[in-house]
């Protein structure tokens, strides 16, 4: 496991060493419940692969995207979130990301004010 894979909590989670309330796995991808929600449903959409952000994603990364992306519609359903939903993706310090792994941020649930 690489050094900056050893410390990081998607990682554990990935690997079943933490606990996460899990709503969506895959081979490529899972997807779990935001430990402090920013809306009614706050899901985390994360690539098994340890990529630290956007920013590292590379041409090879192509159908793991297109995947994460085309994922994201069929959560919020599962989810209840028939009138829309929010995505969000933080990259660096300076773009609010805390988690080095890159995440997908899926919120819905009640009006969100405009962006
Ligand atoms: P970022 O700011 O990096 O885009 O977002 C990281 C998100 O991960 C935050 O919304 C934070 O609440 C969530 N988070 C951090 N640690 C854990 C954890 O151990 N479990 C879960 N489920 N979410 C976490």
């Amino acid at each position: 496991m690489a050094i900056d894979q050893i410390d990081c909590v998607f990682c554990k989670i990935i690997e079943g060493e933490l606990p996460a309330k899990l709503v969506h796995e895959d081979d490529q991808v899972i997807a779990f419940k935001d430990i402090h929600p920013k809306a009614e449903v706050h899901l985390l959409l994360v690539p098994r692969t340890h990529i630290a952000s956007l920013e590292q994603l590379e041409i090879k990364h192509e159908r793991l995207v297109s995947h994460l992306l085309l994922l994201l519609p069929d959560l919020a359903h599962q989810q209840g979130l028939q009138d829309g939903f929010r995505t969000i993706i933080n990259t660096g310090r300076g773009g609010g990301q805390e988690v080095d792994h890159l995440h997908i941020h899926l919120l819905g649930g009640s009006q969100l004010p405009g962006f």
